[in-house]
């Protein structure tokens, strides 16, 4: 028997794209070319021209996916003397709602001073995951508003000891604090160095329990969960600037940088080394983050 009609059904069911979400409007081919674009910016510390060449790509992207932009630009004290610092902010979904619920997922694009470091895991791919999520949430609506923060001068300048280091967040989380905005915040999600071919996102203890929660059920509903929250870990990152200002925020992060022990840096043999080069990144690894944190999205917008 040929039932024409049922065939043509069955033909129109088979062709029917992939359900469109959010997660799956991620590419994570085009967010490995972003990490490849800015790593090949070459160093990125506040005041050179890849630096420069960054926050213009950003504030490209930004525009052509159709994001309200905020510039929060100040000028830190440091124990280099004083630095001119640039968070840019990109929101997507804005309402007219006064009381509209707001979410963060951030990550910094300034790379460490040092001559030759080019950061291509360590500041290129959190950069670089932010720029497909601005290109995922332009095609795909939320109800929360989506704020994608990309933060500068992250990096310490000596060492994270007292207030050298998270100086665009700490900004930032404060002046949130300040207004009274941080009340509509969520949450708040720090990717770092997320690029690692061999991928483990680490149990960041400071970092808010139930926000892990929410990402380890996204994860393992896309089956990611053996990436996650295998290990804990103990980081100081932007996210610190964030739960200091009363908003519940997560580590995304990858503390174990190639081979560890006793001979390398704490957090892997290629961190702050200048063989943190492009050849360290996946493209898988950056697709299984970015999926999995547009994810939980997902899943904190119901
Ligand atoms: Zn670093």
């Amino acid at each position: 028997m040929f039932n024409p009609s049922l065939f043509l059904a069955l033909a129109l069911v088979l062709q029917a794209p992939a359900p469109v979400s959010l997660h799956n409007a991620f590419n994570g081919q085009q967010a490995y070319a972003y990490t490849a674009q800015v790593a090949g910016f070459g160093e990125r510390w506040p005041g050179s021209p890849g630096h420069q060449k960054t926050r213009d790509l950003i504030n490209q992207v930004l525009k052509k996916n159709g994001a309200q932009i905020e510039l929060d630009d100040f000028t830190a004290n440091t124990p280099r003397g004083p630095i001119q610092v640039h968070n840019i902010v990109g929101k997507f979904n804005v309402t007219a709602d006064p009381k509209q619920p707001i979410f963060i997922l951030a990550g910094h694009y300034d790379t460490l001073f040092k001559p030759g470091f080019i950061g291509a895991n360590d500041g290129a791919s959190s950069t670089a995951i932010l720029l497909s999520f601005a290109d995922a949430l332009a095609k795909q609506k939320t109800k929360m508003q989506i704020w994608l923060m990309w933060t500068d001068l992250e990096e310490a300048i000596e060492s994270f000891v007292g207030d050298d280091g998270l100086y665009g967040s700490r900004h930032f989380a404060q002046k949130l604090r300040g207004d009274g905005r941080f009340s509509r915040v969520r949450g708040f999600f720090l990717l770092d160095m997320i690029g690692d071919k061999d991928l483990s996102v680490c149990r960041e203890i400071n970092s808010t329990s139930a926000l892990h929660s929410s990402i380890e059920q996204a994860a393992k509903s896309l089956g990611y969960g053996k990436y996650f929250f295998q290990h804990e870990c103990n980081i100081i990152d932007d996210h610190k600037s964030f739960l200091d200002a009363g908003i519940p925020a997560v580590d995304v992060v990858d503390a174990e940088f190639g081979r560890m022990g006793p001979n390398f840096d704490g957090m892997g043999e290629f961190h702050h080394a200048n063989t943190d080069t492009i050849d360290k990144v996946s493209r898988t690894s950056l697709e299984i983050v970015g999926r999995t944190i547009l994810n939980t999205v997902e899943f904190l917008d119901k």
